[in-house]
């Protein structure tokens, strides 16, 4: 019985698909499969219990480990963890400074990878993928957030403990949800569960209001995971298979 590290770097994780498929080691395929599928789920639910301390691929930071993922999704035909892959780094790297910051390690790992190690290269079909989806992904959260303030409003709720307060920066709590950033210094924050800014973001509101803000932004995370293969070009969730 093979022992494994708590955490693999994606180039052994890499190695042992290749060795796997090669030698025909079922059990070296399997744990590799487990620990890409476990970081990179098809449910919202996984994804937000994931910690990512928990991790099962680590390497010296979370870009190289989901460039590296992304190359082997594409290598080894693995659809089903491409979406939160491409979503990862959509979270991480705001794709317009990976082209203004030429030195930036976003910029020589995804736009300029001629001196980029062949195992780490990203195919140029990812590159497309994350730049159309990229400019989808922006294009359905403008249209979301302006959703989001059209009537009926969300706030202030039915049961508002100052309604006065609440009703007068409803809009601004609305706009400034952390759903709708879209950041030079972190990329997308859609899937960002809401303990990690929206208590902050909807400080100025009463209890029932944030809850009312806080349902509005399961909503909106909860649609566009739905729907998240569909901005990089993959079948819907029900019918993504992996090629393996
Ligand atoms: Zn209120």
């Amino acid at each position: 019985m093979l022992e494994f590290g708590r955490s693999l770097p994606s180039g052994v994780v890499r190695s042992m698909l290749r060795l796997g498929r090669k030698y025909a080691i079922p059990c070296l395929e399997k744990e590799a499969l487990s620990r890409l599928r476990h970081d990179f789920p098809t449910t919202l639910e996984e994804w937000d219990t994931s910690e990512p301390e928990d991790h099962q691929i680590k390497d010296a930071n979370s870009l190289h480990t989901v460039l590296g993922v992304i190359s082997i999704a594409h290598e080894f035909r693995l659809f089903t963890i491409l979406p939160a892959a491409y979503a990862e780094y959509l979270g991480i790297s705001f794709l317009v400074a990976s082209f203004c910051h030429k030195n930036a390690m976003a910029s020589d790992h995804f736009f300029e990878q001629d001196d980029v190690p062949k195992d780490i290269c990203i195919p140029v079909k990812a590159r497309e993928c994350c730049l159309i989806g990229y400019a989808k992904i922006l294009n359905y959260l403008k249209k979301a957030s302006t959703d989001a303030l059209c009537p009926p409003m969300i706030l202030p709720s039915e049961t508002c403990s100052r309604s006065g307060k609440c009703k007068t920066i409803k809009w601004k709590a609305i706009q400034e949800l952390p759903i709708w950033l879209t950041e030079e210094s972190s990329g997308l924050s859609i899937l960002d569960r809401w303990g990690k800014r929206g208590p902050e973001a909807t400080g100025g509101l009463c209890s029932r209001c944030q809850d009312e803000a806080k349902k509005l932004t399961n909503e909106v995370r909860s649609q566009f995971w739905s729907v998240l293969p569909s901005f990089f070009g993959l079948a819907v969730w029900a019918d993504l298979k992996d090629d393996f």
